[in-house]
């Protein structure tokens, strides 16, 4: 009898265990043919050697099982909840280790919105933000610049990878341009330098560098990212100094373009 009573509440906890493992396994949202998606939409993981693209679809993978993608007035799809994720890792790929610790959302907005997060407002410019205060842990991207920043392979732009260099910018606690996180502390005078050097070139009309870099050194070093991850080779032999701060920070050489999708 009493084999039977344990017999008994063993499969019950087996059959909770169970749901409560298919419950876990729905709310990750992977794409199935990831791989697929990204060696057609990411010039990054197209370019990447062979031998690492499995540990970067780990990644995406690992981001997207614990970060909730939610669109707000739009709707997305696999390739966005990708796009988003190729964005995430693409400035941590050389930290094999690091987890984005400061972030449980992302929300997608349509298009542009405002500082209250009004995509009606008519002088709303905002293409993507990290939150603080109540929207602290939070992203906000909008869907057309996440789409542009990936679409577009020259201009040396791209809004989701600028939004996630903020977010590690962040992980030292200020926003500050310093990543004291990646960068160590005896770069860190040569780098401050460097940024406003780079920053009067801007401010007198003598650089290629997106111009809102020069609003803060914060912006700069977002803005040099998306450069350095979007045209490496072109930051490459302009801005060479700058180049080789940047693969200090990111603890990588970003791979080169492969024009076209592999066979
Ligand atoms: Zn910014």
């Amino acid at each position: 009898m009493f084999g039977l009573i344990f017999f008994g509440i063993v499969l019950v906890a087996l059959y909770v265990w169970k749901q409560g493992e298919k419950r876990k396994i729905a709310a990750i949202e992977i794409p199935v043919d990831s791989a697929g998606i990204l060696e057609k939409e990411v010039s990054y993981f197209r370019s990447l050697p062979e031998a690492d693209k499995p540990r970067f679809l780990e990644e995406v993978k690992q981001f997207l099982s614990v970060t909730r993608i939610t669109p707000i007035g739009t709707t997305i799809d696999d390739t966005d909840r990708l796009l988003v994720a190729a964005s995430a890792v693409i400035p941590i790929f050389g930290f094999p280790e690091w987890h984005y610790t400061n972030l449980t959302d992302v929300l997608i907005y349509n298009d542009r919105f405002d500082e209250e997060f009004d995509t009606k407002s008519r002088d709303g410019n905002i293409l993507g933000m990290v939150g603080s205060g109540v929207m602290n842990h939070k992203m906000i991207l909008s869907k057309a610049a996440l789409r542009e920043g990936f679409s577009n392979k020259t201009d040396k732009q791209n809004t989701a990878i600028h939004e996630f260099v903020h977010l590690l910018d962040k992980a030292d606690g200020a926003v500050d341009g310093i990543p004291e996180a990646l960068l160590s502390k005896q770069y860190t005078l040569p780098w401050l330098n460097l940024i406003h050097k780079k920053i009067q070139e801007i401010k007198a009309d003598d650089s290629d560098i997106n111009p809102y870099g020069a609003s803060s050194q914060t912006e700069f070093f977002a803005v040099a990212a998306e450069y350095f991850f979007e045209r490496p080779d072109l930051l490459r032999s302009k801005h060479p100094r700058l180049y080789e701060m940047m693969e200090k920070i990111f603890h990588q050489t970003p791979p080169t373009r492969v024009s076209k999708a592999q066979p």
